[in-house]
């Protein structure tokens, strides 16, 4: 008789935040799903982007709810406000910044991963053995040796920080990991081009050298580090008593896409006993199309290696790798036992690998999940041709620009980036900086297309990367008549046609 009357007790007492009804929750969920294929489907029908409205943000100013207003609501809620105000990166004429486009089954991916929600430090799972498939695959794809060790994050800022972490510890002449880097009894330099991405200088700074130590290195005209540039200064560091640890070669550069001479990077480094990492976000991906894969040369022999998924392969955000070609001293840098986390010889801790001893993470989401789906899906050589074709849209867009008087393209394009200007023969240069300026919030406040801005030897320049697998050569062809037309325009002088 008790026993009934506590059963009763638990079953009204205990709370779970499972569905009451799973058959509601299951409709709903198909309806997400159709709205979000719809969404995708449908997204060169809408603007690329637009302002967010202030009743928006508004709705999104409201107290905490203390009560659950219910799945179905809160689905309403978002469909009104956020779902409508997105980024802007999926549509086909987004070409700001270094961004990717995402696809349907990495959203879907994304879902099932979140469902099954494993948390992969590591141990016997399913997940587990995703992820070390994955990262296999990506040293093949890239020509990275197969045992270096590796783990994907979630950018190439935190691969960055990853890959340095390794290069300091590994490269110092004291016990870092134990003393901290003050037990160096030289002060630490490392190098990299003047035009090498912010995220690196930030991981510097992290590791507690100092961004000071990172010497930046000029570019000559094609945004390549200059190597003499290179030599003289670890020379002279040298001489001066410091200690030279590192060079940081880029593969791809931000503002215009530039690739440094790795091979003759990998060389220095190694007559200098110099770490070699690469920074290849979203240019070492050339190495999957055949004709562009010579411009990576000398990637494969770096000792860290970080990369972007969720650029240049179109993944959904976020996931990054870091790749290591030593893996003792990858895990040295990271490893920090506790009994909490034993590996145990069986049951769940028993797996292959923890991947919370080669980052900064313990915890970990499922991101290899889209990552394995994605690439079985399309397969390599489909990817290849992606990268193949967004360069030879780029192509085609220097070519356009080019051939029009009224645009002046501003730097080399080896790869996907574009930056050039509005810039009418003749016209008074002082003006150009405001004006293209105004065209760029133009052609976004108008949502026609998504470039982004950059400054090349000080001037303003619109910058379009194409990491986009929608993009058609027509979406291009009416940015160049737009921003003719609207740089008239704004300059005050007939639209010629
Ligand atoms: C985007 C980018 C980064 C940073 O990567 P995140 O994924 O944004 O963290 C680093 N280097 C280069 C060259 C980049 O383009």
């Amino acid at each position: 008789m008790n026993q009934k009357l506590d059963e009763k007790a638990r079953l009204t007492e205990e709370e779970t935040l499972d569905p009451q009804d799973w058959g509601d929750m299951r409709r709903l969920g198909h309806r997400m799903v159709d709205d979000a294929m719809d969404y995708l489907e449908r997204v060169r029908e809408r603007p690329v982007w637009r302002p967010v409205p202030e009743n928006v943000k508004a709705a999104l100013r409201s107290p905490l709810p203390v009560e659950g207003q219910g799945a179905g609501a809160v689905y309403e809620d978002f469909r009104r406000t956020v779902f409508p105000h997105g980024m802007g990166n999926v549509h086909p004429r987004f070409w700001g910044w270094v961004i990717g486009t995402g696809t349907p089954l990495g959203a879907l991916a994304d879902m099932l991963g979140a469902a099954m929600n494993p948390n992969i430090g590591g141990g016997d799972q399913g997940a587990n053995y995703v992820e070390l498939q994955v990262l296999n695959w990506l040293k093949e794809m890239l020509g990275y040796p197969e045992a270096a060790s590796g783990l994907l994050v979630s950018g190439g800022s935190m691969a960055n920080l990853v890959g340095l972490a390794v290069a300091r510890n590994a490269k110092a002449e004291a016990d870092i990991a134990q003393e901290g880097v003050a037990a160096a009894r030289r002060s630490m330099t490392l190098y990299a081009s003047a035009e090498t991405h912010n995220s690196v200088r930030k991981s510097v700074s992290l590791l507690g050298l100092g961004r000071s130590a990172l010497r930046e290195i000029p570019v000559d005209d094609d945004y390549q580090i200059d190597l003499a540039a290179l030599r003289r200064a670890i020379d002279e560091d040298r001489k001066a008593g410091r200690h030279p640890f590192c060079v940081v070669g880029n593969a791809g550069t931000v503002n215009t896409g530039a690739i440094d001479d790795l091979s003759a990077i990998a060389e220095i480094c190694a007559a200098e006993n110099l770490w070699f990492h690469v920074d290849g976000a979203f240019g070492a991906l050339a190495a999957l199309a055949p004709r562009l894969k010579p411009l990576v040369r000398g990637m494969e022999s770096a000792d860290s290696l970080a990369f972007d998924l969720h650029k240049w392969m179109y993944m959904p955000y976020e996931v990054g790798c870091a790749l290591v070609r030593w893996p003792e001293q990858h895990r040295a840098a990271f490893v920090s036992p506790a009994d909490y986390l034993a590996h145990l010889e069986r049951g769940l801790p028993a797996g292959p690998i923890w991947f919370s001893e080669y980052g900064v993470q313990l915890s970990r989401g499922f991101r290899a999940l889209k990552v394995w789906m994605s690439i079985k899906e399309h397969g390599v050589s489909k990817y290849g041709r992606l990268v193949a074709q967004n360069c030879e849209q780029a192509q085609y867009l220097s070519a356009l620009v080019t051939a029009s008087p009224e645009l002046e393209l501003m730097a080399p394009v080896p790869l996907n980036i574009v930056c050039f200007r509005f810039a009418p023969r003749g016209t008074d240069g002082g003006r150009l900086d405001k004006a293209n300026e105004e065209i760029l919030f133009g052609l976004q406040e108008s949502g026609t297309a998504v470039p982004s801005s950059t400054r090349l030897g000080g001037r303003l320049a619109l910058r379009v990367c194409i990491c986009n697998h929608r993009t058609r050569r027509e979406d291009l062809e009416l940015l160049v008549r737009e921003v003719i037309e609207r740089g008239h325009k704004i300059m005050g002088e007939s639209v010629r046609r």
